[in-house]
């Protein structure tokens, strides 16, 4: 299912938590409310990017732009100068521009600067919470 996923174009997104994946979401840009809270509302913590960024072999791209026009859901590659040029900053790490390269001048590596992440999902939820104001009322209701 997930190998179909992808070929179809759609970003694996799962619970940002170094504990095991509670769940796997595969999500198109032009409606998934978690990739369009970036791509439409230009939120950069709508969720956040995986630990790696594309890379293209700029000796080997022949500037063909599938992964412009087909793969990248995040609008973060351009062809310039007949290469493709990767925006990091906008960049999620999802791959898709990866496996949708016809002759595997892409690649993902590790980022340089990987943000510290909650070590499990409960403290991923009470993150989530307290920087929303919210975790006083939500522990307030869980203790009534
Ligand atoms: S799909 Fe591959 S070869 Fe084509 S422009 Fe993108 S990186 Fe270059
Ligand atoms: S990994 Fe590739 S397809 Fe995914 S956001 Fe980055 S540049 Fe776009």
């Amino acid at each position: 299912m997930l190998d179909l996923a992808e070929e179809a174009g759609l970003v694996h997104t799962s619970n940002n938590s170094a504990d095991r994946a509670n769940l796997i979401c595969n999500c198109c840009p032009c409606c998934c409310t978690v990739l369009r809270g970036r791509t439409q509302l230009k939120h950069p913590h709508a969720f956040e990017p995986s630990r790696f960024e594309a890379h293209v072999a700029s000796d080997e791209c022949t500037g063909c732009a599938v992964c412009v026009d087909e793969r990248c859901p995040m609008k973060a590659i351009e062809i310039k100068d007949d290469v493709a040029v990767v925006n990091v900053q906008e960049c999620i790490g999802c791959g898709l521009c990866v496996t949708g390269c016809p002759i595997g001048a892409v690649e993902l590596v590790e980022r340089k600067h990987i943000p510290s992440i909650p070590a499990t999902i409960q403290e991923m939820g009470a993150k989530v919470l307290q920087e929303k104001g919210r975790l006083g009322a939500f522990l307030k209701i869980m203790q009534s």
